[in-house]
């Protein structure tokens, strides 16, 4: 297997095209961008829009992953704004590897919250080196994502009996 498709496998990312891997201030950056088939998408509804502008222009983003034997591990791409016709606004591109709005990549949340529900919020904030602000917020956007892809937990009752 090719290195890089190992490096995609270990951070279990799907869409995800590794470019380069690099050490930066003793933390693993590696520089990504998505698969063709996911580029231009509207970062709140995910419909396709159309390029539109690279935004604030602060350069490329850091997204942090799950450590790598004690260093941060980082993805680095740089988004931009398209122009969504769902929509019918500018948002931020939509990428594959975190929820809009995250800082964080989905498998560093999935961890951030499976420690949160075994630990307390300061030893979570603690091993996963984050801010103990942002354990509730990683929670929150884990359980509505399940909420949303699970469906009603109701469908499929028939009958509720009362004794
Ligand atoms: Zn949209």
């Amino acid at each position: 297997m090719p290195f890089k498709n190992i490096v995609k496998a270990l951070l279990e990312v799907k869409h995800t095209v590794i470019d380069k891997l690099s050490i930066e201030d003793n933390s693993l950056v590696i520089d990504v961008h998505p698969t063709e088939s996911f580029r231009h998408r509207c970062g709140l509804c995910g419909h396709r829009g159309t390029f539109y502008d690279y935004g604030n222009g602060k350069g490329p983003r850091l997204w942090r992953c799950t450590d790598f034997e004690g260093h941060k591990v980082f993805l680095r791409y740089s988004t931009y704004r398209v122009y969504c016709p769902h929509c019918k606004a500018v948002h931020t591109c939509k990428v594959p590897w975190v929820a809009h709005g995250s800082r964080f990549t989905h498998k560093f949340e999935e961890v951030t919250t499976w420690f949160a529900l075994q630990m307390n919020k300061s030893a979570t904030s603690s091993y996963m080196r984050i801010a103990w602000r942002r354990v509730d917020e990683i929670a929150s956007r884990v359980k509505d994502s399940i909420a949303s892809t699970a469906g009603d937990p109701l469908d499929g009752l028939v009958n509720i009996v009362m004794k």
